[in-house]
């Protein structure tokens, strides 16, 4: 049996935040009960024949990850329903990673009952700042005192996995104040951290401050040394990066997440969801209304080798662990350092890349410009 992941995206929110483009909807309660339809049509044809077989005679669900959005903002009966109906597509593992993301404004103790009654093992809490007047300027609906309520609530509904988003590299975010959330962040013992840099997205009126000058963000030093606050802190404090922007106590590492990075299979399902199965990548439409009439799998592609070693490249250089090489020549049947030896060399001199245990990776000051380093390895593919 092969494994699979699943993500269900809920595109809800209470109100969009300043610096967001994901497919997200404030105002569409109405539309809840028809979305959730819509979704549960979607799975009923993933657990019959499809072009790639019965998916539950070949997969076994590994995870599920209900991301969003802000899953916790509807009616945690939705969610229920939805999990077990992808019971239907495969059977789960037995110790299956079941996430569901939040935002600390909308958690209650019965939502949260329900979600445990569910089979929901992790939470994925928005948290972004513990600085009232930061989470104020970003849009979001929760303050810092609300997410430490927020992360005593899961405790007490029996949650013992726990990942909280933050974010640097904000307007007017000092670096006594990052260090203050990372601090904030750790003494509430949560078992993951994700500490993204904010990336201000055309369109946003984040972009819109940024351009009209009344926010200005960090220069790239100081995103770097932001960044690197975080792994000095989080490493003291018992945390282990395990990729670019993600620390995790051991053994807490999100199994969904390495999925991407290692290429398995997964399948999305809702609007904006994305799939790699079997090969094909395709999406379902960023739209919520499309989806509502029905749009589903659009850009389907069957990956080339090429397409698939710069996916490899890409995604697994995001990672600590690094490059497997010898699953590399497996999979495409030549070395990976065959022509790039003069690159190869060149970065290793650098101290971007490192080699060692049949694993290629990049070290912290090559995490730093991967994007740059992967291009050049790229362009001797
Ligand atoms: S809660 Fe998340 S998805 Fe919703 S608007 Fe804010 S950043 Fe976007």
């Amino acid at each position: 049996m092969k494994l699979l992941s699943l993500y269900l995206h809920v595109p809800f929110c209470a109100k969009k935040c300043a610096y967001c483009d994901f497919a997200s909807y404030h105002g569409r309660g109405t539309d809840w009960r028809r979305y959730f339809d819509e979704i549960a049509t979607e799975i009923r044809l993933w657990s019959k024949e499809t072009d790639f077989g019965l998916i539950s005679e070949t997969y076994r669900v590994r995870s599920l990850f209900i991301g969003g959005g802000t899953p916790t903002l509807v009616d945690a009966n939705h969610i229920e329903k939805m999990i077990d109906a992808c019971r239907g597509i495969a059977p789960f593992e037995d110790d299956v990673e079941i996430t569901i993301e939040g935002n600390p404004g909308t958690l209650t103790p019965e939502k949260l009952a329900i979600y445990r009654r569910a089979g929901v093992n992790r939470l994925s809490l928005g948290a972004q700042s513990f600085d009232d007047g930061l989470l104020q300027s970003l849009g979001r609906i929760h303050t810092a005192a609300q997410i430490g309520q927020a992360v005593g609530m899961a405790r007490d509904a029996g949650f013992d996995n726990i990942n909280l988003d933050l974010m640097y590299a904000l307007p007017e975010q000092g670096m006594d104040q990052w260090r203050d959330t990372l601090d904030a962040a750790i003494d509430l013992g949560v078992e993951h951290l994700s500490a993204y840099s904010l990336i201000v997205e055309p369109g946003t009126p984040m972009a819109a401050r940024v351009a009209s000058g009344t926010a200005i963000v960090p220069d790239d030093d100081a995103v770097n040394a932001m960044q690197r606050a975080a792994i000095d802190r989080l490493t003291v404090a018992g945390y282990r990066r395990y990729e670019i922007s993600n620390y995790a106590k051991p053994g807490y590492e999100c199994r969904h997440n390495l999925v991407y990075w290692n290429r398995g299979d997964y399948l999305g399902l809702g609007c904006a969801a994305h799939s790699l199965l079997g090969g094909h990548r395709f999406h379902n439409p960023d739209a919520l209304d499309e989806y509502l009439s029905g749009g589903r799998r659009l850009d389907d592609t069957v990956l080339t080798p090429q397409d698939a070693m710069e996916e490899t490249l890409m995604l697994s250089t995001r990672t600590v662990r690094g490059l497997d090489l010898a699953a590399w020549e497996r999979a495409y049947g030549t070395p990976f350092a065959r022509g790039r030896e003069r690159a190869l060399n060149a970065f290793e001199r650098a101290g971007l890349v490192e080699t060692g245990g049949g694993f290629l990776r990049l070290t912290t000051r090559g995490m730093e410009v991967q994007d740059a380093v992967v291009l050049e390895l790229m362009g001797e593919m």
